[in-house]
């Protein structure tokens, strides 16, 4: 079969029996897809041969690129002793290994790891664990979440229950628990009409009026650590997410870190907690964390929430929740080269210089004149698109801005992805700044035409 039949053939496919994530079928049906069958370090190629830089690190995961040699090799030693068995009564070197490793890196007091296998899970765990946690400490009404307007954790029911973006979450409300909402730190549009920094953070202050209030009926308040990823890349000011462990002690309510997104070096630290010396009750990890390669989630805990869990069988204490694929083998021996990458090649010093250099090109990006903000967080990267830069009045949501500078870019090499008229940069940490420089060059290039 030659190469047009053969891509012929997999469209034929897709179209008649396919329903992808996040996707409006309709429109699908009606475009030719990229059809991906190959990738090499920061790059993906399609079926006909073409080339594209992968700008979205493939949706938040890819860490050190494409067939990274010892991941490849880490997984194919693994798959020649055993793929998968599982964790349910059995114990196996990679998943106990990878443990306590993940336990010498996070942030100080996590030592305990519960896998699953999706960030949402992760999520569903800490929600659920946190709420067991308090029932078994006695206290029976700390039953109900904090979260923040525009977050965004997954979307399990428990992980939708505790997110914030209408678009995705409000047509499920009625099967959700209740949750309290607190203000969005998103300075661009403050939702109370502040600036910063002349605002003194104000956002903290609603915050510990919601939580004050609520505290005694609060077993946990969740957040997602310096980005809010999925709401549209809204970085967090300095010093908010300090604040938020602060209130949390203060009124004797846990606190989840979802580092989903942000966690594996995402931020330019390890976790994105580091930055503010934050430790968390319970963090979430996924997308990165098998150096993009294979579904594999942790949610780790402080021995004072583990030993809470702990009693005789008849007690009925066990935590009771697992995943048929918790621990995987396969996913638990590319993490553990994902982070032998990580000490061998300095992936986090390194990044330091590239930071940098993805600033400076951002700056010139934040000139365009339908621009309205540029937020960035390491490699987490959200250029916000606006009708009028100096209103700040956004596109008319037909007009699908941020869709078409995406499709532009793709035309001329680069894969990205929006969040609304957000175009989101986060490409794979290892990066070259040559690669960096193409990235910003090709989006520049993109909004310009499409916005100009
Ligand atoms: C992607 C994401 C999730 C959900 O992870 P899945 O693997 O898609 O279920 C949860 N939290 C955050 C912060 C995320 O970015």
């Amino acid at each position: 079969m030659n190469i047009r039949s053969r891509k012929k053939r997999i469209v034929t496919l897709d179209r008649n029996h396919l329903w992808h994530p996040f996707t409006q079928m309709q429109e699908w049906a009606e475009e030719t897809p990229v059809i991906i069958t190959e990738g090499r370090g920061v790059f993906l190629k399609d079926i006909l041969g073409r080339w594209y830089l992968d700008g979205v690190s493939s949706l938040w995961v890819n860490v050190h690129g494409h067939r990274k040699q010892e991941i490849d090799d880490a997984i194919k030693e693994q798959v020649d002793r055993i793929s998968h068995s599982t964790l349910l009564g059995l114990a196996s070197p990679p998943a106990a290994e990878l443990a306590a490793q993940l336990a010498g890196m996070a942030p100080a007091g996590l030592s305990r790891v519960f896998y699953s296998d999706n960030g949402s899970t992760a999520v569903e765990v800490a929600l659920k664990m946190a709420f067991q946690y308090w029932k078994q400490r006695g206290q029976e009404q700390k039953s109900a979440f904090v979260c923040l307007h525009n977050a965004y954790h997954g979307d399990t029911l428990g992980a939708v229950s505790v997110g914030g973006i209408d678009l995705f979450h409000r047509i499920f409300s009625p099967l959700l628990f209740r949750a309290h909402r607190i203000p969005s730190p998103y300075c661009y549009r403050c939702e109370l009409g502040k600036r910063h920094p002349a605002c003194g953070l104000f956002c903290l202050q609603k915050a510990e009026e919601i939580i004050r209030r609520h505290k005694d009926e609060t077993a946990a308040l969740i957040i997602e650590p310096l980005v809010q990823g999925a709401g549209g890349m809204i970085a967090a000011p300095a010093g908010y997410l300090k604040g938020i462990r602060r209130l949390c002690r203060k009124y004797g309510i846990l606190m989840i870190a979802d580092e989903v997104a942000t966690g594996f070096g995402r931020t330019g630290t390890m976790f994105a907690c580091e930055q503010e010396q934050v430790a968390p009750d319970i963090l979430c990890l996924a997308k990165g964390m098998s150096g993009g390669y294979l579904p594999l989630a942790a949610t780790m805990t402080t021995e004072k929430i583990y030993r809470a869990f702990l009693g005789k069988y008849h007690e009925c204490k066990t935590f009771f929740h697992g995943h048929t694929y918790t621990g995987n083998q396969l996913a638990c021996a590319a993490g553990l080269a994902s982070l032998r990458v990580f000490r061998k090649e300095r992936t986090l010093q390194k990044m330091a210089k590239k930071i940098l250099f993805l600033g400076k090109e951002l700056a010139r990006i934040a000139g365009l004149d339908h621009v309205g903000d540029v937020r960035q967080r390491g490699f987490m990267v959200g250029i916000e698109l606006v009708k009028d830069k100096k209103t700040r009045e956004p596109w008319p949501i037909d007009e699908k801005v941020g869709w078409k500078v995406c499709a532009r870019a793709r035309d001329k090499g680069l894969l990205i992805r929006p969040l609304g008229d957000v175009v989101v940069l986060m490409p794979p940490l290892s990066i070259s700044t040559a690669e960096l420089k193409s990235l910003t060059r090709i989006t520049g290039e993109a909004i310009r035409e499409t916005t100009g």
